[in-house]
This record gives structure tokens, C-alpha cells and sequence, in this order.
């Protein structure tokens, strides 16, 4: 060999450097395959004798611990494939080299980049230049060999723990509430606390019917739920935290609670980027399931009623909903408004008024899905519209000619990617058809009601498709109008004109949304005395808006300032029906801009807090029938004698006709009264 190495190693190569790569692909290896770090190392004796001097070998070791399955998060050996691939490398040094890429694709690029640049390959087994056929041939087959190992290692040992799972014998991390015995077998956690939070998880759950009530009931009553640390200090150990809606959902899906053992309910699948992504399977494709194999919390059938509960209330809930294209309302900020309180998307809220039209409301519920909290803000959003667009037709002129051709390939891709969600929605649709006709043609028939359900769930699922579709031609139709060619001159104008696009009533809202969205970031709102709009452009620019919190419907409502003080002036001599008829014939409005009647005057009264007639009497000294039938010892019907005769001094305080008494001071005293009723006694001041 010592021939032939001479002979591949050329002055040329002993002009650039020699690369150790050293690498052990776990931490435990490291540690306890010394001696194979240490036969690494040696081969470093191997290029001095080749003729490299010593300074000149580069020790690459960055990859200590890591897996060769792929090269990504391996910053060593992505090192050596950039050294080489600048040609500063001689050659290249590896204890059974083939393993320095467990994965072919990475070996072979390797290879490649070392023939192109006349880099020598070196192993225990010789010395290659892989620019030769015979060698290249020899380490393609190496690494060939290696990627096999790797898999018939990793099949060996995958079937060795499937075997196991299907015999359910396989621990797995279980969830809170059931634990390992000293058998080995699953029972329930032996801590009443614990078990008893769970239960009350499913009988609430069982008893309100959404996830929702049950994570609030848990919130109201200030309830934590156990949960098993998956990872740092305490991992293993029992945590109690707040129950969120994510958890409570974990929980309902686990068939563990249900007295299943089940392995293999997802899978990860590998990113283009080489992180792993966790997927769920459907319950048919799961690995292991086995029913009945530990007492659990609830039945399996339980179980199944809970999911379909869940499956039926999901769509409700729509997640994604806050976010994606813009759609028609009129909510200018759809999609683009982030609640500044706790950071989640806050969402658009209309109110139909009854005189037409509606109000947008932003409103954050981004506590009240996770942990049933009350809403967290929610805010009118009409002005804060009005100030955005104010701000973006401010904002963009000076911008706008660099902005015109942007606007519009914008807008044309922007509509590309509406059309793309709107078709994933058909994809959905059509997907859901499927599901539904399987269902179908798997249930047995002779069981009546449940094939008779899957029946109607398969037409509904059919009518939605065809609704989707109906609604995706006619989106894609009037997308097409958007961009035909007059339209596309209006776009066009939009970057000299854009204020005039902006106020243009002609332009519809969805379109003012998109062209706010190509300039617009997203919104953070709060509101607290007043209202702060932090408006994040596209591009990094921001821009804080403080604007005036928005009288509420009853201060937009309330009666003006001077009619309320002319009502307090009339309350002194009228009843609540006489003040409403003097102001009506003044002309006078109430704040909703009706006339008055007896309801709108007592309505004034009580907001504003102004005494009635009755009351402003009564501390005057007036007094009821009663009091003066206490006083006086006679009864009703002889007090209203003595009024009718003109004996007694009353009037009427209210609407309902009810009658004060005005007695003279001496009268108040004795019950000989026969004396006193001959004072002389005053007209009555009103009769209505
Ligand atoms: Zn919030």
C-alpha cells in the first residue's frame, strides 16, 4: 500500500491542509468508547508519515455526540464539506470513513466534492483518491454498506419494541392519574386528589358538553389539574397547573384514560430543514390498541362519545379562524390585530344595529379559549379604522411610485394565495365526503341507528362540498374582475393616487383590507384610559396612534345637558307624564332622538340620579296617607273625607294618583282632631 499511497500523494496535496474528522455519535460513547476516539486520534500519525507536517493537520472534533444520520446540526462536518469544497484540503481523514455520513446523500456529496477538488481520502483500510474509478467504486459501496447497517440496526431494534407494544408490555410515559404498581402494571394514582380531578375532567365534561364549560368550570372554581413534567428538573414528577383547553382536549383523547393501551398514535416525520415534526394518526392506523388491558377512568364507549363530542364542537371553534385572506365585513383591521394585554390575535365581533348597518368590535377571547377566563378586551373599532386609514393614506404618498409595481404583483399573488386557501377548503370538504361515505360503508347494517346517522352525516358533508365548490368558482370569478385589465389600471393608479383608491366608495372593502395588508404588519391594541394603536408597518417602521376611548352605547344615548337640567327644574312641580308632555311640546329630543314619554323621563331620572316629584316632597315634609293615618289615628277613607271637603290640604305626586298630605304644625300632635280640622285649609294645589 505504502507504494501506491506514495504514489497518490502528490506535492500538490501536501500543499493543503489534512483533515481529522473525529466522531463518536453519542455523549455515552464518547465517554465510555475511549479507545475508539483514541484510534481516531491516531490516524494523525498516519499523515505525518505521508509527509503532512504536524501544524498542518486539522483536527476536526465539533461533532462529538452527535448521530451521522444526517448532516444537518452537524456544524463539524458541514466544516469539512465547505474546507474541501474550497479546495483547501489535501486530504481527508476518518476512521472507517464510510461512517463519517450515515446517509448516503451526504456521503456521496462528500465524494463528489472531493474528486472535483483532488481531495485524498484516508481510512484504516488505505488510502483512496477518489477522483479513480476503482476507489470512487469501492467507497460508494462503503457507505452503501454503512447506510444498511444503520437500518438493519434500527429495524432490529424497532421490532424488538413493537413486539413488545403489541404484547402491551411496552411502558410508555403515562398520564396523570394512572401510574405503574410494583408489577409493572397500570393502575389508578393510589392520591385521592389526583383521581379525583381527573373524574371531575369527564363528569363535567359529560355534563356541560364542550371542552370550553369544562376548562371554565375548572377556572371558576379555581381548580389545578395534574400533570406529568415531560421534561427539565422535576421530569416524571406530578406538576398542578392551570387546566387550558389544549391540555383538557390531551386528556379526553388519551385512550389510557379510557383503560386501553395503545402505542403508536403518532408519528414524526422528517422536515426538509431535519427537525422532526410530531403527527396524530386516526385511531385505525394507530400501532398497538388494545381495549380492556387496565382499569381506567371512563368506558371505552365513554371514550368514543367524548370524541365525537369533540369532533362535532371543533369546527366551532376554528382555531385559524382570526387570521388568513381577507374576507368581505367591514373590519378594516380583519385578521391584522394583536391584543396588547396578552398577546394573543384578537378577532372581529359585528353587532347588527337595528336601524341597519353593523359595528365592529375587536375583541381579544385568547384567555378565554385557553383557560375559560373572561374576555380580556374588546374595543370599538370604528375609530380605530378611521385612524389607521388616516395614518396609511398619510403614510403612503410620499412612497408611492416605488410602491405601484409591488402593490400589484401583490395583489396578484396575494389573490393566488386566497384562491390556494379557498381551495384547500374544497380539499377539506371533499375530504370529509370521503370520510363520511367510509364511515357508511363500514358500519354494519344491521345496526339500524348508527348506519342511519352516518347516513345523514354523509348528505351533509356532501351538501357542504358542493357549497364549497359553488363558493370557490364564484371567489375565483370575481378575483378574475379584480385583476382584468381596467382594474389592473386602477391598481396601478394606486400608487400616484392612493388616497383617492382609499376614499373611493366604489372600492370594496375586502380590496382596501388586501391593500392594507401589503403596507400593514399587524396592530397591537390596549385599551386603558384611552386607546394606544401600535401600528407595525411592513418593513419594520411603526407607529403609535393614542386615540380616545369610544362613548359607550349609552353615553352615545344619553340626553343632552340642558333638557336633563330643565327636567330636574320641572320634576319640583310635575309628575314624570307632565314633564315628558311640557317637553314635547317644547320640541325637545331624547338622546336616542325620540319624543318623551313617562318611560324616557324615569329613565333620565334614574341614570342621572334625579329625585322624583314624590321624593322632593316627601323631604319637604309631606306625607303619606299612612303617615298621617298614624298620626292623626283615622283611618284612609276618613282622611280622604276630609280632604274632598276641603279639610285637609293633599295632592298628587305621581302618575299613579297617589295622594300627599300637608299637616299644619299644631295638627301633628294630638288625637283629639275633631278641634283641629277646622283650620283653615288650603286649596289643593294640583289635581290631575
Ligand atoms: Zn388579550
Amino acid at each position: 500500500m505504502s507504494i501506491e499511497s506514495n504514489q497518490k500523494v502528490t506535492a500538490g496535496h501536501l500543499k493543503r491542509d489534512a483533515y481529522l474528522y473525529v466522531r463518536q455519535s453519542t455523549m455515552r460513547q464518547v465517554f465510555e468508547n475511549s479507545e475508539s476516539t483514541e484510534r481516531q486520534y491516531a490516524l494523525r500519525q498516519r499523515a505525518l508519515a505521508l509527509g503532512w507536517p504536524s501544524d498542518r493537520v486539522i483536527v476536526i472534533d465539533s461533532d462529538l455526540g452527535q448521530s451521522g444520520a444526517s448532516a444537518v446540526d452537524r456544524a463539524g462536518f458541514q466544516k469539512l464539506v465547505a474546507e474541501v469544497g474550497m479546495g483547501r484540503g489535501g486530504i481527508v481523514l476518518g476512521l472507517e470513513v464510510s461512517r463519517l455520513a450515515r446517509n448516503s446523500a451526504d456521503w456521496h456529496r462528500l465524494l463528489e466534492i472531493c474528486a472535483l477538488t483532488d481531495t485524498l481520502i484516508l481510512d484504516q483500510d488505505g488510502l483512496y483518491d477518489p477522483a479513480h474509478f476503482n476507489d470512487r467504486l469501492l467507497l460508494g459501496l462503503k457507505g452503501t454498506m454503512s447506510e444498511a447497517e444503520l437500518h438493519t440496526l434500527r429495524a432490529r431494534l424497532r421490532g424488538g419494541i413493537l413486539n413488545k407494544a403489541r404484547r402491551g408490555e411496552l411502558h410508555c410515559g403515562l398520564p396523570a392519574g394512572l401510574i405503574y404498581d410494583a408489577r409493572g402494571c397500570v393502575v389508578l394514582d393510589p392520591d385521592r386528589q389526583v383521581q379525583e380531578t381527573v373524574r371531575l375532567l369527564f363528569q363535567t365534561f359529560a355534563r356541560t358538553g364542550t371542552l370550553r364549560a369544562a376548562v371554565k368550570h375548572f377556572r371558576q372554581q379555581g381548580l389545578l389539574f395534574p400533570k406529568r413534567a415531560a421534561a427539565g428538573p422535576h421530569k416524571g414528577q406530578l406538576v398542578w397547573v392551570h387546566l387550558s383547553l389544549g391540555r383538557a382536549s390531551t386528556v379526553l383523547h388519551n385512550p389510557f384514560y379510557a383503560g386501553a393501551y395503545a402505542y403508536g398514535r403518532g408519528r414524526y416525520r422528517k422536515q426538509p430543514d431535519g427537525r422532526y415534526r410530531h403527527e396524530h394518526l386516526p385511531q385505525d392506523q394507530w400501532q398497538v390498541l388494545i381495549r380492556d388491558a387496565h382499569p381506567g377512568y371512563i368506558s371505552w364507549q365513554d371514550y368514543e362519545t367524548n370524541l365525537q363530542r369533540l369532533r362535532s364542537s371543533a369546527k366551532a371553534l376554528g382555531f385559524e379562524r382570526d387570521a388568513g385572506p381577507a374576507r368581505e365585513g367591514p373590519a378594516l383591521l380583519q385578521g391584522r390585530v394583536v391584543c396588547g394585554l396578552c398577546g394573543s390575535r384578537m378577532h372581529v365581533h359585528y353587532n347588527i344595529r337595528r336601524k341597519g348597518g353593523m359595528i365592529t368590535n375587536y375583541v381579544c377571547a385568547g384567555r378565554t379559549r385557553q383557560y375559560g377566563d373572561p374576555l380580556c378586551q374588546s374595543i370599538l373599532g370604528t375609530g380605530i379604522d378611521a385612524a389607521v386609514g388616516k395614518l396609511l393614506v398619510e403614510a403612503v404618498t410620499p412612497m408611492a411610485l416605488d410602491l405601484a409595481l409591488a402593490v400589484q404583483q401583490e395583489i396578484a399573488a396575494r389573490l393566488e394565495e386566497a384562491d390556494r386557501l379557498r381551495h384547500r377548503q374544497v380539499e377539506r370538504a371533499q375530504y370529509e365526503a370521503d370520510l363520511a361515505r367510509r364511515r357508511y360503508m363500514q358500519v354494519d347494517p344491521a345496526n339500524r341507528l348508527v348506519a342511519d346517522a352516518l347516513e345523514a352525516d354523509w348528505n351533509a358533508k356532501l351538501r357542504a362540498l358542493a357549497e364549497a365548490q359553488e363558493e370557490y368558482q364564484r371567489r375565483r370569478a370575481e378575483d378574475r374582475l379584480v385583476v382584468d385589465d381596467t382594474e389592473r389600471r386602477r391598481i396601478l393608479a394606486l400608487a400616484t393616487d392612493f388616497p383617492a383608491i382609499w376614499h373611493d366608495p366604489n372600492t370594496p372593502q375586502r380590496e382596501r383590507k388586501r391593500m392594507l395588508g401589503l403596507l400593514i404588519e399587524d396592530v397591537t391594541l390596549i385599551k386603558q384610559r384611552e386607546i394606544t394603536a401600535a401600528v407595525r408597518f411592513r418593513g419594520g417602521a411603526s407607529k403609535t396612534l393614542t386615540l380616545p376611548r369610544p362613548l359607550t352605547p349609552q353615553q352615545l344615548r344619553a340626553t343632552d345637558e340642558h333638557v336633563r337640567r330643565q327636567i330636574d327644574e320641572l320634576l319640583d312641580e310635575y309628575t314624570d307624564a307632565q314633564v315628558a308632555r311640557i317637553l314635547n311640546e317644547q320640541n325637545l329630543r331624547t338622546g336616542a332622538g325620540g319624543s318623551f314619554d313617562t318611560v324616557s323621563v324615569k329613565w333620565v331620572r334614574y341614570s342621572a340620579k334625579i329625585k322624583s316629584l314624590k321624593e322632593r316632597l316627601l323631604d319637604a315634609g309631606w306625607l303619606t296617607v299612612k303617615q298621617v293615618s298614624a298620626r292623626l289615628g283615622l283611618s284612609r277613607t276618613s282622611i280622604c273625607k276630609l280632604r274632598v271637603q276641603g279639610k285637609l290640604r293633599g295632592r298628587i305626586c305621581n302618575d299613579h294618583g297617589q295622594w300627599l298630605y300637608w299637616l299644619p304644625d299644631h295638627m301633628h300632635s294630638g288625637p283629639s282632631m275633631e278641634s283641629t280640622v277646622s283650620v283653615p285649609l288650603l286649596e289643593m294645589q294640583y289635581e290631575n
